[in-house]
């Protein structure tokens, strides 16, 4: 059975067959809650599940809270064998730990630059392989990486298309979170309807905030779910300006896009 739904997706992958299917989004790990018996905590990650594959983007801070919140939602963390982590920071990656000693194969980790050398050291001891994000391109069909983007803190976002809608993760958006989408735009050329995760906009004055949204809608993104490092005044903002559109976040959301 498995092997059955591993062929279709080579199929899809080398576009011998081209369907369109729906994915499905896990927050297993943000600042707030959405399922009563979760724990929230400073950190970021989301469990992408799509036409047989698993991908983790970004792995939260604490090992201990991920697998915690892993058990609690009834996901197997040694299912995983991609994880994408956004950038260098330990919010992203620190709990990586969860998921490389619950595996049972090989995990393949796609790290962007400026990872500290210990962690990918630890990554390495713990059997997992290193792979450095220099190109957009994942083994996983329907899923890109939106490159490496900014020169200050290096991000990488995650572009799932579905056949009928592209979907954009953030994780920190240290490059911006409109120059992410921008970026995402043209490298999928075509629309980036929905917009989730972190988008750092702490610092940003109300009127800045607005314009953000401004873009947002000059982008065309019809559905947003700030979360994690937006700032709860942008998130606010984003809630009322979205209002049916708003994508509820917090650990233990469940997401589902066709
Ligand atoms: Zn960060
Ligand atoms: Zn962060």
């Amino acid at each position: 059975m498995k092997a059955k739904i591993i062929s279709t997706a080579l199929a899809l992958a080398t576009g011998t067959l081209y369907l369109s299917a729906s994915v499905k989004l896990t927050i297993l790990y943000d600042n707030t809650i959405h399922t009563p018996g979760t724990r929230s905590d400073w950190g970021f990650s989301c469990l992408v599940e799509k036409e047989g594959y698993s991908l983790l983007f970004d792995a939260g801070t604490q090992p201990s809270i991920l697998a915690a919140n892993a058990k609690k939602l009834g996901v197997d963390l040694s299912a995983i064998r991609h994880v994408m982590i956004s950038h260098g920071h330990r919010d992203h990656f620190g709990g990586l730990q969860a998921v490389l000693r619950a595996a049972s194969e090989g995990v393949t980790v796609y790290v962007p630059p400026k990872m500290p050398q210990a962690a990918l050291q630890e990554i390495s001891a713990a059997g997992g392989k290193v792979v450095p994000a220099s190109s957009a391109v994942l083994p996983i069909p329907g899923m890109t990486s939106t490159g490496i983007l900014g020169d200050g803190i290096p991000e990488q976002g995650l572009i799932i298309r579905t056949g009928k809608q592209n979907i954009l993760i953030t994780g920190c958006a240290h490059p911006g979170i409109v120059t992410i989408v921008g970026s995402a735009r043209e490298l999928v050329g075509g629309s980036i309807d929905v917009v989730v995760g972190g988008f750092h906009l702490s610092g940003h004055s109300a009127q800045a905030i607005t314009g953000i949204i401004q873009d947002f809608r000059n982008l065309g993104v019809r559905r947003a779910g700030p979360t994690h490092c937006t700032g709860e005044k942008a998130i606010k903002a984003f809630r009322e300006s979205y209002a049916n559109d708003f994508v509820e976040m917090g650990v233990g959301q469940v997401l589902e896009f066709e």
